[in-house]
């Protein structure tokens, strides 16, 4: 009796001991991490957002909430200007009363706010946010080319919402109108959401790239960020990662209107060359690589600091002892890779692509690790 007391009090202590080795999981952690990439820090925004105000069903407080717990560095309230069916609960005669409150919730946290209005027509041209605006009560207007003016006099950064979305375009395939190739002639329109709640578009990151483009990925929440993208089990809303030299406001703006974005959407990372390859190399790096004693196999450990799983696909002649050439580098963890390089090596370059990093329709990002072999 007393030895099997006794044993069960060791397999208790070995499994606290095993839970507390356990590595950081993604699961664990809500909060949506990229590293910083050379030069520019990553901030993580979601920049097309619904409350009572318009036709969300919270209060902005809560969206500010929301946005701490993922760990976002930038958000916007973007009501519809011409919808408001919460009208009659909830009169208000000023458009920038969502804004007003969330800022107010977010004074005390290191989260930036911006004030944004979503202009919304049927097509064309649909709907558009306007973000960093000055007043959106200005934005008011009947004509819908004068909103776009408006919104371009207070300075805004203005996007194209859901351009794929059925309710709009029966066939789901983004495409230009006669209208956005005017609103673009006279730089009215800056960005295009190629990923909206649930939807991506590749004709959308087609139109971004032919027309110069910033790429966007927003929420468009109007319910409850937990229960929309399945929080609990491990899933996050889409975001825009943005390149800004500094966290402030202007520095977004600037960001925004270089096109230095990337976006997050499920497993996918989406965006332009320049910065996709930057941040997966930040995320990615080897922190060791040796030779299996008495072998001519390389093993290789490679560390993941994002919150993204990398799907890599070998490009390199070597074969792999332990992965076929497909190979997955989970999110915040460190992944050997075992490479048969024949020969005993001082140094190798390998090149994968990354299957879900996306750069263009149906064109994927390739990278390349120069690995130092330890004991040489
Ligand atoms: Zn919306």
């Amino acid at each position: 009796m007393k030895n099997y007391l006794f044993l069960v009090v060791f397999i208790c202590y070995v499994s606290v001991l095993e839970a507390q080795e356990k590595p950081h999981s993604h699961a664990s952690s809500r909060k949506i991490e990229f590293p910083d990439i050379d030069g520019f820090k990553t901030l993580v925004s979601d920049f097309h957002q619904h409350t009572v105000f318009s036709d969300g069903n919270v209060w902005p407080s809560i969206r500010v909430q929301e946005a701490l717990r993922d760990g976002l560095d930038v958000i916007s309230m973007t009501e519809h200007l011409e919808y408001l069916p919460h009208k009659n609960d909830i009169p208000h005669k000023d458009r920038n009363r969502a804004h007003d409150i969330a800022l107010k919730e977010a004074e005390n946290h290191d989260l930036i706010v911006v004030r944004g209005s979503e202009i919304t027509r049927s097509m064309p041209p649909g709907h558009s946010n306007a973000i960093f605006i000055d007043d959106a009560n200005k934005l008011l207007i009947d004509n819908p080319m004068s909103v776009f003016k408006e919104a371009k006099n207070q300075g805004a950064f203005v996007f194209w919402n859901h351009p794929n979305w059925i309710a709009q375009v029966e066939d789901g395939v983004a495409k230009l109108t006669k209208m956005h190739k005017k609103l673009l002639k006279n730089d009215l329109l800056h960005g295009i959401e190629v990923v909206n709640d649930k939807t991506y578009s590749d004709e959308a990151l087609q139109i971004a790239l032919d027309n110069d483009l910033t790429i966007i990925g927003a929420s468009d929440i109007h319910g409850l960020i937990d229960w929309a993208f399945e929080i609990p089990k491990g899933g996050h809303r889409p975001v825009t990662l943005v390149f800004a030299k500094e966290k402030t406001e202007s520095s977004v703006k600037e960001a925004l209107f270089e096109k230095r974005t990337v976006v997050y959407f499920n497993d996918l990372l989406i965006g332009r060359k320049e910065y996709l390859i930057p941040l997966i190399n930040a995320s990615l790096n080897v922190i060791e690589a040796k030779y299996i004693e008495k072998s001519t196999v390389l093993s290789v450990t490679i560390k993941n600091d994002s919150d993204v799983d990398y799907l890599l696909k070998n490009l390199s002649k070597f074969t792999f002892h332990n992965h076929s050439d497909i190979v997955t580098l989970k999110s915040h963890e460190s992944t050997t890779i075992n490479i048969k390089t024949i020969e005993k090596l001082s140094t190798l370059d390998i090149s994968f692509k990354v299957l879900n990093g996306i750069l263009a329709p149906k064109i994927n990002p390739d990278i390349s690790f120069k690995i130092n072999i330890d004991g040489f």
